[in-house]
């Protein structure tokens, strides 16, 4: 294992304890509401993805229908992460599937929404019960009685030395006795074709750049488990990668801003259009996308509520 302790590109302030001074303008008291600029991997996939997409999502802001395969995702992680819970021996595919239900009723009572999604019982059935086979496909992969994570759902805050803040969550962080550190990721889709593994590395990239700097300690391990298919990515980071990594989110964020002082937010048609809610509003389908808001709107990706 590499350890940094001093080279590193940036500052570090866990979500914990935004409180504490971050370079590039720092952090205030809660009084202060400040604003800092942020990226979560999420937003910055969607850039790459296309910069139409970020736009519709962090400045107009705008609303999407949940969609089942979502909904899914949300359910598995949500029944992943309670599993955890249980004593070691308990953690067994019986356990999961046990767990579906009640999670699905917490889930369905926060987003009401979301009952919208099937037309009956049946159609809610049948998603459920793939989302049990989801959860089946887990054991064999991994065996939850033989680890202890460290960390589950793990906010992570580290700030650049530009003074951008990245934040995320991270599903799961194995910790060894020997100080060793893995993030796992699970994925409700199938692993992708080489070409477009190392997009899915760079969300891993992201949270381990913010750990390095949270902790000064370069994780050994990031750990994609694609639940949909029954494939695990597994990826050994080094220094030069995490530097490497910094400069390409550094570079998308001038990217980001570049596209907000002039306001060429510009489409980019892909297969994954196929997932957007947004094409009655795209040009690419034949849409005009809607006036941009004022100037000083609230932009999720780039405010920090310290209160
Ligand atoms: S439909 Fe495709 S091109 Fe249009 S905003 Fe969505 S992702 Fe971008």
């Amino acid at each position: 294992m590499t350890n940094s302790s001093g080279g590193q590109p940036g500052g570090a302030v866990s979500a914990d304890d935004a409180s504490a001074a971050g370079p590039g303008g720092g952090f205030g008291g809660a009084a202060e509401s400040p604003r800092v600029p942020s990226l979560s991997p999420s937003r910055a996939s969607d850039f790459l993805t296309c910069p139409l997409l970020y736009r519709f999502r962090v400045i107009d802001r705008l609303p999407e229908p949940p969609s089942p395969a979502a909904a899914r995702g949300t359910l598995v992680h949500a029944v992943l992460e309670r599993l955890f819970d249980e004593p070691a021996a308990r953690r067994t595919p019986q356990q999961a599937r046990a767990l579906l239900q009640p999670q699905w009723e917490r889930l369905a009572a926060a987003e009401p929404e979301l009952a919208g999604l099937f037309a009956d019982e049946a159609e809610r059935s049948a998603w459920l019960s793939e989302a049990g086979v989801m959860l089946d496909r887990y054991f064999t992969l991994e065996d939850p009685t033989r680890i202890e994570p460290s960390d589950r759902e793990l906010a992570v805050a580290a700030v650049l030395d530009s003074g951008l803040l990245l934040r995320g969550y991270i599903d799961r962080l194995d910790v060894a006795a020997t100080g060793e550190i893995r993030i796992v990721d699970y994925k409700t889709g199938t692993s992708p074709r080489e070409e477009f593994e190392a997009r899915a590395l760079f969300q891993m990239k992201f949270y381990a750049v913010a750990l390095w700097l949270t902790r000064g300690q370069i994780p050994k391990l990031l750990q994609l488990i694609y639940l949909g298919n029954g494939e695990i990515v597994r990826y050994a980071p080094d220094e030069a990668d995490l530097r490497a990594t910094v400069r390409k989110i550094e570079a998308l964020w001038r990217a980001i801003q570049r596209a907000r002082s002039t306001g060429d937010w510009r489409h980019r048609q892909s297969r994954l259009c196929d997932w957007c809610a947004h094409q009655a509003i795209c040009p690419a389908y034949g849409g005009t996308p809607p006036p941009l808001p004022a100037a000083g709107g609230s932009e999720p990706e780039q405010s920090l509520s310290l209160s």
